[in-house]
């Protein structure tokens, strides 16, 4: 059963119409979009047009854009298959990044991010400046999944681009939030994930700048302009084609969720005094907050509020459902206290009043048994 409240928009947004249409749409067309055939330029047809949509809301150009099964293989294939003119490759990646870019290599050299969760500029700055990087690649997300934290991307790619670096930025959670033109910021390798925008799951792109040498990771048939091997995901690619282009549509509804959100955090700070927010302070979009009960280990408080309905995550959960002490808000200096202690309310396209009003009665029952 799904929960009646559903906050968890950052692991997973519902389904738009405008995708689910897409996407039953292409399920009847059966062709193989490599396949020269009727059917198969069918299918092609609908892979090449949301390629126009995506490359269209990012501010790239469409023979750019390279499907992926999601954001995960993006960033792999951003700063594995990232292959400089001049060997070796380097790559200095932000601190507080998802583990999809974090755990594809070892090889990294660390950004930190100050205690407001932004990266360190200046620190920036100054590695790029010790030693030669042209041809290097800096990575750094647009916006935080745990606590929704705005990068400042266009220092970053002033930064990088005066040393000759390049910039991948994993854009998931900043899309549809945050304005994103590659083009005009600057930005030369960006991922996108569908299922964050209200897309299907299981479909994302990474978007590269020509002058970026990309070498594949996934190999064998050469779809996707030999960067990424495979049939394409059809179905997945047409929800994502559909959601991009109706980005601008829901420009209303993102405000909203911004003053649901700002409600909610009142009503925190007024019924659950006890709370820590997170971030609050920081550059931030407007339709997340991490929440602190000091004393109160995360995974307990997502299973209690699951147990009245309202679906939430911890800072960080590991596939096997597992919660981690969050490495974003250690590395924000947080001690275990509120890193382990920390939730994170994500709202969306489609959530109410009664979303808030459901969240806060259930946070302040859990709050008040946890006083005892
Ligand atoms: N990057 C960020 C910032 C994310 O939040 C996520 C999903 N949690 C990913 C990458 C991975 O996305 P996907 O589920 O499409 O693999």
């Amino acid at each position: 059963m799904p929960n009646a409240t559903y906050l968890d928009f950052n692991a997973s947004a519902p389904l738009k119409p405008e995708a689910r249409e897409a996407a039953i749409e292409a399920l009847s067309v059966s062709g193989n979009p490599s396949s020269v055939h009727q059917s198969g330029r069918a299918a092609r047809a609908i892979v090449e047009k949301a390629r126009e949509s995506v490359a269209q809301l990012v501010g790239a150009r469409t023979q750019d854009v390279v499907f992926t099964s999601g954001a995960t293989e993006a960033n792999n294939l951003a700063v594995c298959g990232f292959a400089p003119v001049s060997e070796p490759s380097r790559v200095i990646v932000n601190v507080t990044e998802h583990p999809s870019v974090l755990e594809a290599r070892e090889d990294f050299e660390r950004l930190p991010v100050r205690p407001d969760g932004v990266v360190d500029i200046v620190l920036l700055q100054r590695m790029l400046t010790d030693r030669d990087w042209r041809n290097c690649l800096v990575s750094v997300m647009a916006v935080n999944n745990e606590t929704g934290v705005i990068q400042p991307i266009d220092e970053v790619v002033s930064a990088a681009h005066a040393a000759g670096a390049l910039v991948h930025c994993d854009a998931v959670q900043a899309m549809g939030h945050v304005p994103i033109d590659m083009s005009g910021q600057g930005i030369d390798i960006l991922t996108i994930s569908g299922h964050k925008m209200g897309g299907p799951r299981g479909v994302g792109a990474l978007i590269a700048k020509p002058e970026v040498h990309l070498s594949a990771i996934i190999r064998g048939g050469g779809q996707e302009k030999g960067k990424r091997s495979g049939t394409e995901n059809v179905t997945g690619i047409a929800g994502l084609g559909a959601v991009c282009a109706s980005v601008g549509a829901y420009a209303p509804n993102v405000d909203r969720a911004k003053g649901l959100r700002d409600a909610l955090e009142n009503l925190v700070r007024e019924r659950v005094p006890q709370a820590r927010l997170v971030a609050a302070n920081s550059p931030r979009v407007g339709h997340v907050t991490c929440l602190a009960l000091p004393g109160l280990p995360a995974e307990t408080q997502v299973m209690a509020l699951d147990l009245d309905g309202v679906a939430v995550s911890a800072g960080a959960a590991c596939s096997s459902g597992k919660i981690k002490t969050s490495h974003v808000l250690t590395e924000m200096g947080l001690g275990d206290d509120i890193a382990g202690s920390a939730i994170r309310v994500s709202l969306g396209w489609n959530s109410t009043d009664e979303d808030v009003e459901a969240f806060l009665a259930a946070y302040a029952r859990l709050a008040d048994r946890a006083r005892g």
